[in-house]
């Protein structure tokens, strides 16, 4: 290591990275361990900064279905919930278990999800989404209520629920309770660089910080050290220490591999052909007045059955930028989010994309629309604007009602594990070049799920779905309309060993016996879920495991 300019005292807990993984780590662990130190280190500055070094050393290769750096993730307290949407979707019981199409690399192990479900509980109260199940049928007042009318749960559910955050940003929710309790320390504008090579029994003993201001090193000791830095730049750091893994004969070769998100666009329409007052179509509130939505989702037999990737479909409306809608309403939204710097503070890049497409289309039509539309077209958009950015509880989104009972379909589906999907280092060993692709068997699955789910319709007589495009261009326009990067998963994966992954069970790296990874990174599969969610459930759990004592280092004496 380089200069010891040793911190003045050491930790117990180190935590790399502020984001709600590291911020529930932190928080949980110390509470429950009211003597022992925990260090945060976050790399933003206190005061957020436009521009970082990290982001402009990120290269994206695939500028079509991958989002550029400064769209995926966000520096300082709180990480990237300061844009995130605050969706928060539980995994599935068939999101653990090894399927044909996932060629032998769902590395989870049987037990993960039991494992973890202790810590829903706690996981949803940080999110602040509500402490209701993740399915309706869970739930009396909704048990007997179906999406529309005459539809029938089968091959297809449409009782699984996305639930809603506030959504909870988690760096000024919680910067009061971090600075309350004495036992963390928080250290701004820091970034995580060298860590020490392991000893023998696997102990890692230091790790570098480098001021981003000053250039300066400080080392920090610490008896655990978890590195919730998000999945690019925990798995950068990674690749970047390969001594770390000086036990195994060399880094796992899963480090950076596998990288996954979801596919997601529309490709249809669904016609309902029930009573349209009858379909539920938008977001519902709970009791304690969070919301959640239905969605359909094809049962876990299905998927099975027909070889499917796990996929989420949700009624939505037509696409924003094509004036054909009709809609006033939505012709003034649209409008709102290509007016610049208007749309950048209605909504962050990468949201703000899947609306508009980053298309500027038939103008005065969409003028037509909103004057054919009033006083709708402007009194929709002021409730909606309301209780989207005025109310603490935030509007998460909105679906305008149909009176033709005609919805366009948003998809959002789980990825192959791909091991040419990766994140590697570049030639000068700080660059991250990220290499994504959407496969053949990530496109087939998503149109074969809306086979399924159009056959299903038909078989309860309750409707079908019209396809935007030929069949023969459906493979096409999902590559060119699906866009990720802001949902990481599966390049520090979980498994049984370091030949298939890169982190135990409890998120410990292979190789070391005090070095842990809480990130999306270590989820082997990517589900139909946004991964925030049950990131957070792995976070609460890994605090928990390290406060046994069994699985932490001797105590350390503080200065
Ligand atoms: C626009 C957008 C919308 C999203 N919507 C949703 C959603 O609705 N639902 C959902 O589940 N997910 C969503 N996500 C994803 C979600 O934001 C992430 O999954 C989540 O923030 C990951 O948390 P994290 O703590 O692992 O990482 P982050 O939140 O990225 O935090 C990591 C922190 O580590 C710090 N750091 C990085 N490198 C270093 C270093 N070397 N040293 C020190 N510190 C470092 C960073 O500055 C950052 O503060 C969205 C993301 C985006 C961009």
């Amino acid at each position: 290591m380089a200069d010891k300019n040793l911190y003045n005292h050491d930790v117990d807990l180190c935590v790399i990275g502020s984001g709600p993984a590291g911020i529930m780590v932190a928080l949980e662990y110390a509470r429950e361990n009211p003597d022992k130190k925990v260090l945060l280190a976050e790399y933003g500055a206190q005061q957020g900064t436009e521009q970082n070094q990290l982001d402009d050393t990120i290269e994206n290769l695939n500028p079509a279905n991958h989002h550029d750096p400064y769209e995926c993730t966000n520096k300082g307290l709180g990480g990237t919930s300061a844009t995130w949407g605050g969706r928060c979707v539980m995994y599935d019981e068939v999101d653990f278990s090894d399927r044909p199409i996932l060629q032998g690399e769902c590395t989870w192990g049987a037990d993960s999800l039991d494992a973890v479900t202790p810590y829903l509980a706690k996981a949803s109260e940080y999110f602040e989404c509500g402490a209701g199940p993740f399915d309706l049928n869970e739930m009396p007042k909704w048990q007997d209520r179906r999406i529309a009318e005459g539809f029938v749960e089968g091959d297809v559910l449409d009782s699984r629920l996305e639930r809603w955050s506030m959504p909870t940003r988690f760096g000024p929710r919680y910067r009061e309770e971090l600075s309350a309790l004495p036992n963390i320390e928080l250290l701004f504008g820091v970034e995580a660089r060298d860590f020490s090579e392991p000893n023998e029994d696997g102990s890692i003993e230091c790790l570098e910080l480098r001021d981003t201001a000053t250039g300066e090193i400080r080392t920090v000791r610490a008896a655990s050290f978890v590195l919730a830095a998000g999945a690019q730049e925990s798995t950068r750091i990674l690749l970047r220490n390969q001594q770390v893994f000086d036990n195994l004969q060399s880094a796992p070769d899963s480090l950076g591999r596998y990288y996954q998100g979801h596919v997601s666009g529309k490709i249809a329409t669904i016609c309902l052909s029930g009573d349209p007052k009858k379909t539920d179509y938008q977001f519902q509130q709970d009791e304690d007045g969070s919301y959640f939505r239905r969605r359909f989702q094809i049962a876990q037999s299905a998927i099975e059955r027909e070889d499917l990737l796990n996929t989420a479909i949700w009624l939505d409306n037509p696409l924003y930028h094509d004036p054909s809608h009709r809609s006033g309403a939505m012709s003034v939204m649209y409008l709102a989010m290509i007016t610049p710097i208007l749309g950048k503070r209605l909504a962050p890049p990468a949201i703000a994309n899947s609306i508009t497409k980053g298309k500027v289309t038939g103008l005065w039509q969409h003028v037509g629309n909103v004057l054919r539309g009033l006083p709708g077209s402007l009194w929709n958009p002021a409730s909606v604007f309301f209780r989207r950015y005025c109310l603490k509880r935030k509007l998460p989104g909105i679906c305008l009602f149909s009176g033709a009972n005609q919805y366009a379909l948003h998809f959002h589906a789980e990825q192959v594990p791909d091991a040419d999907n990766r994140m590697v280092l570049g030639d000068d060993g700080e660059t991250l070049e990220i290499h994504y692709h959407l496969t053949e068997v990530d496109i087939d699955s998503v149109i074969r799920s809306h086979d399924l789910l159009d056959s299903w319709l038909k078989q309860c007589g309750c409707g079908e779905l019209k396809y935007w495009f030929p069949k023969e261009e459906l493979t096409d326009a999902i590559r060119a309309m699906s866009r990720d990067g802001i949902h990481q998963s599966g390049t520090t994966r979980i498994a049984d060993s370091a030949e298939r992954g890169v982190l135990d069970k409890d998120l410990k790296v292979f190789g070391t016996n005090n070095l842990y990874v809480c990130s999306s990174s270590a989820f082997p599969t990517s589900g139909q879920a946004n991964p925030t969610f049950l990131l957070g459930a792995y976070a609460v759990r890994l605090a928990h495991h390290l406060s046994k004592p069994s699985s932490n280092q001797p105590h350390h004496d503080h200065a």
